[in-house]
C-alpha cells in the first residue's frame, strides 16, 4: 500500500482521480495533515500548485508501476477547449510542447486534440449571439440499460403525458423569452433518454410545438436522438421529417446481440439494421451511430466487428464512446474497479476504431472526456466531411449559450466580452421538475439575458 502525505482534502480528492487511474483504490492511501512521525512513500507540500502537486503524484505512479497515461494528468472533461485557449497565444508546435512536457499527455492524444482542433475550424459557424443552441430532454427509456447513470426512466403513459405538460409550458416560455430579445435558434436538439420512446401522437405534438415555436428560417441544424431502434417506426420518422430535423441519432452502442442482452437494450443487432434501412427510406437525410467500446464481456475482435457492421450502415457521423462506470449505474454495484480493469483492452478498441474509421472517410471533430471512463480514456465523435454537428462542437467549446428545457437540463448563458458562463438549472427528477414548472420558468426568465 502507498501512503502519501497531502497539506489539505482538495489536494486529496484531486489527486485520488489521478492515482485511481494507476492503480485500484486498496492499493494507496492519502493522508491529510500528516503526525510528524508517520513515515510515507512520497510527501506533497502546501506550496504546490495543483498541476505541480499531479505533476509529482503523476511521475511517482509512472515510476513506481511503469505505466504511463495516455491524457497524462489532464482530468478536465474539455481537452480541445484547453488546447484552444492555449493557441490563443502560442504556435501550435508550442502548444503541443505544453501538452506533452506539462500535461503529460501522450503524442498520440496530442495528435488527436490537434486534427479535432482543426476539422472544427473548418465548420462554417453563424455569428454568436444573437443565435443560441436549444437542447430539449426527454427523461423516458423503454428500458433501463446496465450503465445507465442518467436520471432516465422507464416510460409509461401517464408519467409522459403529465411530462409534456410541463414542457409545453418552458417551450412558450423560452420561445417568448428568446423572441423578444431577438435571439434565434442556430440548433435544436432533442435528446433524452430517448425521445422516440414517447407514441408517435405525443412525438408528433412535441415536434410541432418545437418546430411552430423555436425552429426559425435561421436554424441550421435540427436533430433528434431516436437511441434505440425499437423505439422508430415510419410514423414516427415521417413526423421527424415533416417539422424540420434533418439530423436523428440511432445508437447501437454493440453490433453483437450477447452484449446487447447483458446490458439491457431491448432490441437485437438486425433490428438496428431494420431501424436504419427505414430511417433512409423516411428521407432522413443524416444518421449518427454511437458505438461503445468497453462493454462487459467484449474484446477487441467484437468491438471491430460492430465497428466494420456500423461501416455497412454508412451512417454521415459515427460517435466512439468509452464506457463510463458512474456511481449511479447498476454495473458499478457489480463491479467496483471495472473502468480499472478494462483499461487497456479499451484503449486498444479506441486507437483501432480511430485508424479504421480515418480509411473510411469519417474525420474526428468532437471529443470529450467524463470521470470514471475505462482506461481514462474519452469520447470522439466522427463525421464524413461536411456533416459535422454544430450543436455537438458548440456544447464542448462553450463558446454559445445554450438553453436547455426539460428535468435535469442545465442552461449555460454565455457573455462573450466576459469569456463567463452562467448556469441556470432545473431539477433533475422529472415529477419534481412537474410540480415546480412554475419556477424553473421563472428561473429562466430570469437567467436568459
Ligand atoms: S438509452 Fe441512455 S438514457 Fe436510456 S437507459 Fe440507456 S443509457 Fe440510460
Amino acid at each position: 500500500m502507498y501512503r502519501i502525505a497531502v497539506p489539505d482534502q482538495k489536494s486529496k480528492y484531486r489527486l485520488a482521480e489521478l492515482a485511481n487511474m494507476f492503480l485500484p483504490s486498496s492499493a494507496y492511501e492519502f493522508v491529510v495533515e500528516p503526525n510528524s512521525h508517520e513515515s510515507f512513500d512520497l510527501v506533497l507540500e502546501t506550496e504546490e500548485h495543483s498541476n505541480r502537486q499531479k505533476q509529482i503524484v503523476y511521475d511517482f505512479f509512472t515510476r513506481e508501476t511503469g505505466r504511463t497515461l495516455d491524457w497524462g494528468i489532464l482530468t478536465g472533461v474539455r481537452p480541445v477547449k484547453l488546447l484552444s485557449e492555449m493557441l490563443q497565444s502560442r504556435p501550435v508546435a508550442e502548444a503541443a510542447a505544453l501538452l506533452r512536457q506539462e500535461y503529460r499527455v501522450a503524442k498520440d492524444k496530442v495528435d488527436l486534440l490537434i486534427e479535432v482542433y482543426t476539422t472544427q475550424k473548418s465548420v462554417n459557424f453563424a455569428e454568436a449571439p444573437p443565435a443560441v443552441g436549444i437542447y430539449i430532454g426527454i427523461p423516458f427509456c423503454p428500458t433501463r440499460c446496465l450503465y445507465c447513470s442518467f436520471p432516465s426512466n422507464v416510460i409509461s403513459r401517464d408519467g409522459s403525458e403529465r411530462y409534456l405538460s410541463a414542457l409545453y409550458k418552458e417551450i412558450e416560455a423560452v420561445s417568448d423569452r428568446i423572441g423578444k430579445l431577438g435571439w434565434h435558434a442556430e440548433s435544436i436538439y432533442i435528446g433524452g433518454g430517448t425521445p422516440t420512446s414517447l407514441d408517435q401522437a405525443q412525438l408528433q405534438e412535441l415536434l410541432r410545438r418545437v418546430s411552430q415555436s423555436i425552429y426559425s428560417e435561421h436554424t441550421r441544424e435540427f436533430t433528434v436522438e431516436c437511441g434505440r431502434p425499437d423505439t422508430i417506426d415510419v410514423a414516427k420518422l415521417n413526423a421527424i421529417r415533416q417539422w424540420g430535423a434533418e439530423r436523428i441519432s440511432i445508437n447501437p452502442q454493440t453490433m453483437v446481440d450477447r452484449t446487447l442482452e447483458r446490458i439491457g437494450r431491448s432490441h437485437n443487432a438486425q433490428q438496428i439494421r431494420e431501424a436504419f434501412s427505414l430511417a433512409s427510406a423516411c428521407g432522413i437525410p443524416l444518421i449518427n451511430a454511437d458505438l461503445i467500446a468497453g462493454l462487459p464481456g467484449e474484446t477487441a475482435a467484437d468491438f471491430r466487428y460492430s465497428l466494420e457492421q456500423v461501416f455497412m450502415l454508412k451512417p454521415a457521423n459515427i460517435t466512439i464512446h468509452t464506457l463510463a462506470v458512474k456511481k449511479a449505474s447498476r454495473l458499478i454495484e457489480e463491479d467496483q474497479d471495472y473502468a480499472f480493469r478494462t483499461g487497456n483492452a479499451t484503449a486498444e478498441m479506441l486507437a483501432d476504431a480511430g485508424a479504421a474509421l480515418k480509411k473510411e472517410g469519417y474525420r474526428p471533430y468532437y471529443l470529450y472526456r467524463q470521470k470514471h471512463m475505462a482506461g481514462n480514456l474519452e469520447n470522439v465523435g466522427y463525421a464524413l466531411p461536411g456533416t459535422e454537428s454544430l450543436y455537438n462542437i458548440r456544447i464542448m467549446a462553450e463558446d454559445q449559450s445554450i438553453i436547455a428545457l426539460g428535468a435535469g437540463g442545465i442552461s449555460k448563458m454565455y457573455y462573450p466580452e466576459e469569456n463567463r458562463l452562467e448556469r441556470i438549472p432545473n431539477v433533475s427528477n422529472y415529477e419534481i421538475y412537474i410540480d415546480r414548472i412554475d419556477e424553473m420558468i421563472q428561473r429562466k426568465e430570469k437567467g436568459i439575458q
